[in-house]
């Protein structure tokens, strides 16, 4: 992470903490702090099963979608992710972008505080929003640092949010010129995570198993120690997995 701003030791502290936790399609770092900062309160909640949401009037009317995709997709993603007793989790529904990032410091419409909150733009209605960065909540109590394996951080929240994109639309798929994990962990480009993410994780449950995927994700993405591949290795064997499968 990289602050190019220096308005408060406060502020950077704050950027600082942020930062631990990636935000999800946007920049990777907390923008520059010049727009409208004026807090939006939350001041309107729900509990669910398993989730306290907290949002504002004008979001009211979307708020049982997003309360009914989370709770539908909770017993399957803490199931994948081997985590069946997850404390209550806190969403966060800001209604714009601005507002957003005024609280969270980061550009993006999403992202984590923490292992038991996580915080979006709540319109336009999206309802695998909150179920990705819920997902990465699932992830932190696996392993707290799992937010520094982009790929694996990334790619897991887009397959257990169901965020498929067929790899015949995305050209660098398409064409067979896949990125390296190290390229795709950098977030930006035509052939980023978020797009090309979803069959890396498929290509792991499907072969190995969701418990190996687990056991990934506790390694920080060390792919020779839990599934006997270098980093090589597996980029090809996704390669041809997505070959295979898909083209
Ligand atoms: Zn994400």
């Amino acid at each position: 992470m990289k602050s190019t701003h220096r308005k408060s030791t406060s502020y950077i502290l704050l950027a600082t903490a942020l930062a631990a936790f990636a935000a999800c399609r946007g920049t990777s770092s907390p923008t520059d702090p010049g727009m409208p900062t004026t807090p939006v309160s939350l001041s309107l909640s729900m509990e669910t099963a398993h989730f306290r949401l907290e949002y504002t009037a004008q979001d009211a009317d979307k708020m049982d979608a997003y309360a009914a995709a989370l709770e539908a997709n909770h017993p399957r993603i803490t199931r994948d992710l081997g985590q069946p007793n997850l404390p209550r989790i806190t969403g966060r529904f800001f209604p714009d972008r601005a507002s957003y990032t005024a609280a969270t410091g980061w550009d993006a419409t999403g992202s984590v505080d923490g292992p038991t909150m996580f915080s979006v733009v709540a319109s336009p209605l999206q309802l695998s929003l909150p179920v990705h960065e819920f997902v990465h909540n699932v992830a932190l109590h696996l392993n707290p640092d799992a937010y520094q394996t982009v790929w694996l951080w990334e790619a897991t929240a887009v397959f257990e949010a169901e965020e498929f994109v067929h790899p015949a639309t995305v050209p660098c798929l398409a064409d067979g010129d896949l990125p390296t994990l190290a390229q795709v962990s950098v977030r930006t480009g035509d052939c980023n995570i978020y797009r090309v993410g979803y069959t890396i994780v498929e290509l792991i449950v499907e072969r190995w198993g969701f418990a190996e995927l687990r056991a990934l994700i506790r390694a920080d993405g060390d792919t020779q120690s839990v599934l006997g591949l270098s980093t090589r290795e597996f980029e090809a064997a996704w390669e041809e997995f997505v070959e295979k499968r898909y083209l």
